[in-house]
């Protein structure tokens, strides 16, 4: 019998509810239980790909090509497995399946409503996700906060499956928060009371409650809480600021939150075995030699933009004793004013982050120019290889005009162009090449160096590809091609050891694959090469 554990937040968004989700799956994976999460986004949008980053940060992109909320990342990276699309659900894919049966007359005739066929339809994704992928719990965060008016179908959803699948079965934990005064230094419990009074008047009493705050919960607060919640103080956990949130999972064990969840929710309980992810996390707090990356993007003013690729850089550093500094770049300031590429002097080594459009694009080929004629170790993700290419052609070839069809369609030398089966594409919403696929790797290059197998996997994101015509061209200019699909599309491209001590661009995108015990090897390459220890 699957297990489900709901958790919902209260008092403000961005609490950390999903770190907490995260944290709960691993100690019960760490006690041997098959755990999945479900990320549940009660926006209307079908999927996350449509959404502007600075909306709601990065769109992670899962092996079987769904572009999902950030969450999923964290919930790959703490519990270590592949998730898929069907673990985000949103409004908007709940009501285009019910409106989809409504129009095949699948309803014989009935009214259609809210309750019951929208909290069927979430219940009968979140039985299928758990059936399909036979994990022992099924974790299931609902996004935003309770109270909001388009988060009530997924709380009446959860509030019934705890009816129909028995007590020992379902769990509620609330995570909210306990905010600070700055002059007394008070921790204030009365938002997290009204959030609980709040998910109590829609019929849910929590089972758990995780108080986040800036310091460890007072036990005076923490009484309180638990009188007001209806539950003992020892259901009550602190969820504290600590120095790297992959603490979090031990601090909230130290307080015997495994041990509840699993009695809550009747299972047998065992010693956790959290000795790796414990070692990872000293590694990472311990690192103490500085590196400075440059983070050259469009969407530098929210970090979330990049979440996947800044743990890849923590994972990496952990591994190799290094801490990342990171020195962020807008790329349309540099456009503005080239004094801002002088940022980059500083810079050990770099990432030409991934991105779309128009703007900022000539600042970032400015920036590659400076990291290739410098000789700064550089990762290129994507559009940044893609714009690698497009100033090797400009720069090397002297194809002064030389561009991606994507901000220039007229280009004379459209070194980077759509992908053959996109020509006749005209929705956008999870229409580009998605998800994980094989690419063969060269022997004898960087690529092959640092992942140490022929064929290895990566996920995709993209809608544009390296013009193959122009091919021979750019290794004869030193940037050689060192992985293709086994169909033949440039999948990574590298300048020769001669030329550029480290410089390696990947159409993929391997930060989807870092996990905390298993670095992402470009990742890795970069920082070697950055503190120069290869
Ligand atoms: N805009 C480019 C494309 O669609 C790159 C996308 C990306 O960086 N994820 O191909």
């Amino acid at each position: 019998m699957v297990k489900y554990v709901f958790v919902t937040g209260g008092v403000l968004s961005g609490v950390g509810k999903g770190i907490v989700t995260a944290s709960v799956g691993l100690l019960l994976s760490s006690r041997g239980y098959s755990v999945g999460a479900v990320k549940i986004d009660p926006y209307i949008n079908v999927d996350a790909g449509t959404m502007n980053p600075y909306a709601h940060g990065e769109v992670f992109v899962t092996e079987d090509g769904g572009e999902t909320d950030l969450d999923l990342g964290h919930y790959e990276r703490f519990l270590n497995v592949n998730l898929t699309r069907k673990h985000n659900i949103t409004t908007g894919q709940i009501y285009l399946s019910v409106i989809t049966k409504e129009r095949k007359g699948e309803y014989l005739g009935q009214t259609v409503q809210v309750i019951p066929h929208i909290t069927d339809e979430i219940k009968r994704g979140l039985r299928e996700t758990a059936r399909e992928t036979g994990v022992d719990v099924l974790l299931v965060e609902i996004g935003g906060t309770v109270g909001d008016i388009e988060g009530l179908p997924f709380l009446e959803a959860s509030r019934q499956m705890r009816l129909e699948e028995g007590e020992g079965s379902t769990l509620f934990i609330h995570v909210a928060l306990a905010p600070e005064l700055t002059t007394t230094g008070e921790q204030k419990t009365k938002p997290v009371q009204h959030s609980v009074q709040e998910l109590r008047r829609i019929g849910i009493q929590p089972d758990i409650i995780v108080v986040r705050s800036r310091r460890p919960l007072e036990p005076e607060a923490r009484r309180k809480i638990a009188l007001h919640a209806t539950l003992p103080p020892n259901a009550v956990f602190s969820d504290y600021d600590v120095d790297v949130i992959y603490r979090i999972p031990l601090i909230l064990e130290e307080q015997g939150l495994g041990d509840a969840v699993v009695r809550k929710l009747s299972l047998e309980n065992s010693k956790p075995n959290l000795e790796e992810w414990r070692s990872f996390v000293e590694k990472l707090s311990n690192a103490s030699r500085p590196v400075k990356i440059a983070m050259i993007g469009k969407y530098t003013k929210l970090r979330d933009s990049y979440i996947s690729i800044v743990e890849a850089l923590k994972h990496a550093g952990a591994h190799l004793g290094l801490k990342p500094e990171l020195l962020w770049i807008e790329s349309s300031d540099i456009e503005e004013d080239k004094a801002s590429l002088e940022k980059l002097s500083e810079a050990e080594g770099a990432i030409v982050l991934p991105g779309f459009g128009r703007r900022g694009v000539e600042g970032k080929i400015e920036a590659i120019r400076y990291l290739r004629e410098n000789k700064i170790p550089t990762l290129g993700i994507c559009f940044g290889l893609q714009l690698t290419v497009v100033e090797a052609a400009r720069n090397l070839l002297g194809l002064e005009k030389a561009h991606t069809t994507e901000v220039d369609p007229q280009t004379p030398h459209p070194v980077v162009d759509l992908l053959p089966e996109q020509k006749d594409i005209t929705q956008l919403g999870g229409t580009m090449r998605l998800g994980a696929s094989p690419i063969i790797l060269r022997e004898n290059t960087t690529a092959m160096n640092l992942y140490k197998t022929k064929v290895i996997t990566e996920r995709h994101r993209h809608r544009y590809e390296i013009n193959l015509k122009y091919a021979d061209k750019l290794e004869s200019a030193g940037l050689k091609i060192s992985g293709t699909s086994p169909n033949g599309l440039i999948e990574i491209m590298e300048y020769e050891k001669k030329t550029h001590p480290f410089y390696i661009g990947t159409q993929p995108h391997p930060e989807f694959k870092s996990r905390p015990l298993k670095p992402s090897p470009p990742f890795v390459g970069l920082l070697e090469a950055a503190a120069k220890i290869t």
